[in-house]
């Protein structure tokens, strides 16, 4: 049979969630991935173990979706994190929650959530066709028409566009769906990379110096080229060849994207706060006091367990100290500034690694073109979204496979409605 009520395109978590919510309503359903192998991006995601949800309250949630979170209220209501825990409970697949509420399944492997996902397809009868992309899609009230590249023609009432965004597009992800979206009628907002690594130029970067070092409960603060504070950033990092990386800075890249834009592709200052839960005069003070039970020690032996090691012998030099010093010849003026470093130490920010790098990508189809409630087109009949192929970007930490679970949970459900009526 070629000719189905419900036609999902992508096999990622939004479309695998929409045919499941869809062949529940027992309506016929057919789910079209490009790749010979459904949830691709799925199952490298989280470090392999799919960081499927996150526990945190629905406020939590939507506040950890810079990308247009709002948009979020309705379907989340429909079917949010706790409906996601309950329903792989139901499949037999418990999950655990580790730090900042990530949940992951109890088995740590990406390949059960996929292999469920795909279990509970084939109960309803879902017609799963891999290893053919849909190459064209044309749009016509009641039935639209999807070419295969094998040469198959699919017909149906309604489709669901779940092709994901473009970021590692050897997963699959390489921006079909936008083209389709387009065509019919769509705006397709500015696209960018999110949840990326950040690249900056300073001398301590670029030679290396810095490269593996990991640095944990720092807080960066991103200002903009007026000097203006834009955000604040509170978790790990770790300084890379090009850059930096780590939880806290993929949160931040958000903000360094809109902001470059905003100002032309500007250099941002970015600073990094090794000790946020102590202010300048707490610092001040235990370097003082180090100095004062270290007397005789040189400067970098006395502090080696106040920082690590490498950022401390470049600190020293940029407060332009011989490190050999002792502690008592070290004067109160380098210790203040010192200090300073520790509270603001600086990094140039000139950019981000590109949106193939990226774990997530930013913008894409306008929200305002997207019914909420249903995620149908405002203006194709019969059309759906779902996932990140949506102007809808969320913080790594389970927040993005929310968003798409759950729009594709709306899309699948309502377009099932809409064929049954
Ligand atoms: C390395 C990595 C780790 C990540 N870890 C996490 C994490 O732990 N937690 C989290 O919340 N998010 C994580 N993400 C982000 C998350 O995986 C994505 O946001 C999510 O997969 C998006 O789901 P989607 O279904 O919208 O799109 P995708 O997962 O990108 O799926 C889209 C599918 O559509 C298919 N497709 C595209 N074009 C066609 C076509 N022409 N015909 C047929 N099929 C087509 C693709 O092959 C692909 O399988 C991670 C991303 C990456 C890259």
């Amino acid at each position: 049979m070629n000719s189905y009520d419900v036609t999902i395109v992508g096999g990622g978590p939004a479309g695998l969630m929409a045919a499941i919510a869809a062949a529940q309503q027992q309506v016929n359903v057919a789910l079209i991935e490009k790749g010979n192998m459904l949830g691709r991006k799925l199952r490298i995601s989280g470090g392999g173990r799919c960081n499927v949800t996150n526990g945190k309250p629905l406020d939590e949630i939507i506040k950890n979706v810079p990308g247009n979170g709002k948009f979020l209220y309705s379907t989340l209501h429909q079917f949010n994190n706790q409906d996601i825990i309950r329903f792989f409970e139901g499949l037999g697949i418990p999950l655990k929650e580790e730090d900042r509420g990530r949940m992951f399944p109890a088995t740590d492997q990406a390949k059960t959530v996929v292999d469920a996902l795909i279990r509970k397809m084939d109960k309803f009868g879902v017609a799963i066709i891999t290893g053919d992309p849909v190459k064209d899609i044309v749009f016509k009230e009641h039935v639209h028409t999807l070419s295969l590249t094998s040469g198959k023609t699919i017909h149906t009432k309604t489709v669901i566009l779940a092709t994901g965004g473009c970021s590692m597009p050897k997963t699959g992800s390489t921006g079909d769906g936008y083209t389709w979206a387009k065509k019919a009628g769509h705006t397709i907002t500015d696209l960018y990379p999110t949840a990326v690594p950040l690249t900056a130029n300073n001398d301590y970067i670029q030679n290396h110096s810095l490269q593996g070092l990991s640095l944990r409960n720092i807080t960066l603060t991103l200002l903009n080229p007026k000097g203006k504070k834009i955000i604040q950033e509170e978790g790990d990092m770790i300084f890379t060849h090009f850059g930096i990386s780590g939880p806290a800075v993929l949160r931040i890249s958000h903000y360094v994207s809109i902001t470059r834009k905003k100002f032309n592709n500007l250099p941002l200052s970015l600073t990094i706060d090794l000790f946020p839960h102590l202010n300048i005069e707490m610092v001040e003070k235990d370097l003082q006091q180090l100095k004062e039970t270290n007397e005789k020690k040189a400067l970098k032996n006395a502090l080696k367990n106040y920082v690590p090691e490498r950022l401390l012998t470049l600190l020293i030099q940029l407060i332009e100290c011989e490190d050999t010093l002792t502690m008592t010849q070290v004067s109160k003026d380098k210790l203040q500034k010192l200090a300073l470093l520790m509270k603001n130490f600086p990094l140039t920010i000139t950019g981000t690694l590109p949106l193939e790098l990226a774990t997530v990508t930013g913008g894409g189809v306008h929200i305002k073109e997207i019914n909420p409630k249903t995620m149908e087109s405002r203006l194709t009949k019969g059309l759906y979204f779902a996932g990140e192929i949506m102007d809808v970007h969320a913080h790594t930490g389970g927040y993005n496979i929310t968003v798409a679970f759950s729009t594709g949970y709306t899309a699948g459900h309502s377009a099932a409605l809409e064929c049954l009526v």
